[in-house]
């Protein structure tokens, strides 16, 4: 059901790995019913489709080298400017420093959207929990989860039998490595727009499932 998004606000998502961003981002889409905005999706578009961004990029990733600030802005300034924009927009991986915020504002008060940022704020030993009991088959690629969608008895696969496994991106190190990574990236960028925008929503996600995550997501834009 698509209701009208609290003005016509640009919701700037932020969340470690583990905080069910995707997942909300897209009720939100599902639920305000404008667009979600990725820079992997913008990247992906603009490569396939062969534009002279795309090819820019193309070439710098495939040199191994990370796309630069100035480029990112520009594939961003051209997905934001499109009409399906106009009434609002749901931002997922971008802004990812600040001199892309700071160009994103511009561009913003520019198209009359406000700036609205959901930072999704996790207890680091919950994401631990939930990651590190999460099991997958190397057969099929189901996966589990030891607490909440266990396999079978014995840990075997239920389409294949397969004893499933932990991947080694789902390890403890690795995760937190991922989470102190994201910290140090994202927690000048939180700082830089909780001083700049009027909503900036802090939204604890705990315990609860991903859907009941999203919908404390929703309840906080429409009443906040
Ligand atoms: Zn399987």
């Amino acid at each position: 059901m698509a209701n009208a998004t609290p003005g016509k606000a640009a919701i700037l998502m932020f969340g470690p790995p583990g905080s069910g961003k995707g997942t909300v981002s897209k009720v939100l889409m599902a639920r305000f019913g404008t667009p979600h905005v990725s820079t992997g999706d913008m990247l992906r578009e603009n490569v396939q489709a062969g534009t002279e961004l795309g090819r820019q990029a193309k070439a710098i990733m495939d040199s191994g080298k990370l796309v630069s600030d100035e480029l990112v802005n520009r594939l961003a300034d051209e997905r934001i400017r499109r009409a399906d924009c106009a009434g609002g927009l749901i931002l997922d991986g971008y802004p990812r420093t600040i001199e892309q915020g700071q160009v994103l504002m511009q561009l913003l008060a520019e198209l009359g959207l406000e700036p609205v940022v959901v930072f999704l704020d996790v207890d680091y030993n919950i994401i631990i929990r939930r990651l590190t009991a999460r099991r997958s088959c190397p057969k099929c690629g189901a996966v589990y989860n030891l607490e909440s969608k266990p396999p079978k008895a014995g840990g075997l696969c239920e389409a294949d039998d397969t004893p499933v496994a932990i991947r080694d991106d789902d390890r403890e190190e690795v995760i937190r490595q991922r989470f102190l990574n994201y910290e140090r990236q994202t927690q000048p960028l939180v700082d830089f727009f909780a001083g700049k925008v009027k909503r900036f929503f802090r939204v604890t996600v705990g315990e609860g499932s991903p859907q009941e995550n999203s919908e404390r997501v929703v309840q906080t834009l429409l009443n906040g």
